[in-house]
């Protein structure tokens, strides 16, 4: 089981405190989408499940391990950012392996796993290219591959189809529904596109100042949503 809770999650930076208190269960193998304004927390929270930012107060359990002071190195979780780090001196099949190198996996192992990734994302004729060569969308689908080639138990997105095109932002959205469908693992997904949040989403959660205005499936909440905020986000048509 790898399913994500927070139990009281709070954060705050210095005396600034971002994150006031937040619950939540996502269970495994869920598509969980967090949306809302910039600001709001999404990032940080983002951050906290993958290890890149201290829980200040609070509890979060990956599966049935307390992960909390835990190294992100050893959380089964990979990240995926908006903007997509690839290092330009080195191949597509390179950047894919890069992590696995570093942790002194032999060359069999890393070789069969970007293949199964670049499998998944259609990247097989572009593994010998460099990052410059290749179109933003595919230097996501490299950051994206980099992310599955480590195996994780959990997926963390960080608006990754922010920088793309439209056209290419639904392309890469069907893309990312179906590689939630091949390989099931949980998957947290930070957006602000209200189309991106109700077509992927198992669950969503809509944040407001630091704090879960409301969380449900996306049908529920456009139907149903319990105030005007989470209306503007998840109940208008855009
Ligand atoms: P979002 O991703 O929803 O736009 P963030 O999680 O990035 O929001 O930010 C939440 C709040 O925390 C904002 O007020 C932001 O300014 C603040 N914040 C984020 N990172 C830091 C930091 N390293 N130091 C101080 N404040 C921060
Ligand atoms: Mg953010």
């Amino acid at each position: 089981m790898t399913g994500v809770v927070l139990n009281n999650v709070v954060k705050r930076f210095g005396d600034v405190q971002v994150i006031h208190g937040v619950d939540l269960e996502i269970e495994d193998g869920e598509f969980c989408v967090f949306v809302g304004p910039s600001g709001c927390g999404k990032s940080t929270l983002l951050r906290m499940v993958a290890g890149l930012e201290e829980t200040t107060e609070g509890k979060i359990h990956i599966g049935d391990r307390d992960v909390t002071d835990m190294d992100p190195s050893e959380r089964g979780v990979a990240m995926v950012f908006q903007t997509y780090a690839l290092y330009p001196h080195m191949t597509v099949a390179q950047n894919m392996g890069f992590g696995l190198k570093m942790t002194g996996h032999p060359k069999e192992v890393i070789d069969s796993k970007v293949g199964e990734a670049s499998r998944i994302l259609k990247l097989d004729p572009y593994l010998d290219r460099r990052p410059k060569a290749l179109s933003g969308g595919q230097r996501q689908r490299v950051a994206i591959g980099r992310a599955i080639v480590r195996g994780p138990d959990v997926f963390l997105f960080d608006e990754p189809l922010s920088n793309l095109d439209a056209e290419l932002r639904v392309e890469m959205r069907v893309e990312i529904a179906r590689l939630h469908e091949e390989i099931g693992a949980t998957m947290i997904y930070v957006t602000h596109d209200q189309t991106e949040a109700m077509t992927l989403a198992d669950k969503i959660v809509v944040l407001r100042d630091g704090r879960i205005e409301q969380v449900g499936k996306p049908m529920d909440l456009y139907r149903d949503p319990d105030n005007k905020f989470v209306a503007g986000f998840i109940g208008s048509p855009s």
